[in-house]
């Protein structure tokens, strides 16, 4: 039982110093999980530290490869719908 950081995970060290077993460590060219160490928060806390934090979506995938923050979820914009959010805001 352990998460995973994948692509797309920026490097921004949220993450990093919650983890309550210091499973999470910087590595190129993203951060990693250690998933011998990872225990997805059980015992510590309700849910995973590291997803809570993430500002990324899709980037921290259960052993199931679902995502914590799957596409939508933090930014609200329908992944139908991105596309043409990004070009509305790069003509502001
Ligand atoms: S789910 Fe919890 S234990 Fe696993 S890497 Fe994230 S913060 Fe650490
Ligand atoms: S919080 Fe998310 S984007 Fe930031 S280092 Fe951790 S996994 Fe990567």
């Amino acid at each position: 039982m352990a998460v995973e950081i994948i692509e797309g995970c920026v490097n921004c060290w949220a993450c990093e110093p919650l983890c309550p077993n210091q499973a999470i460590f910087a590595s190129a060219p993203h951060f990693l999980v250690d998933e011998n160490k990872c225990t997805e928060c059980a015992g510590d806390f309700d849910d995973p530290q590291c997803a809570t934090i993430c500002p990324i979506e899709g980037v921290i995938i259960d052993d199931l490869g679902i995502p914590f923050n799957p596409p939508g979820s933090l930014t609200g914009i329908p992944p139908e719908r991105m596309a043409e959010a990004m070009a509305e805001i790069q003509a502001r």
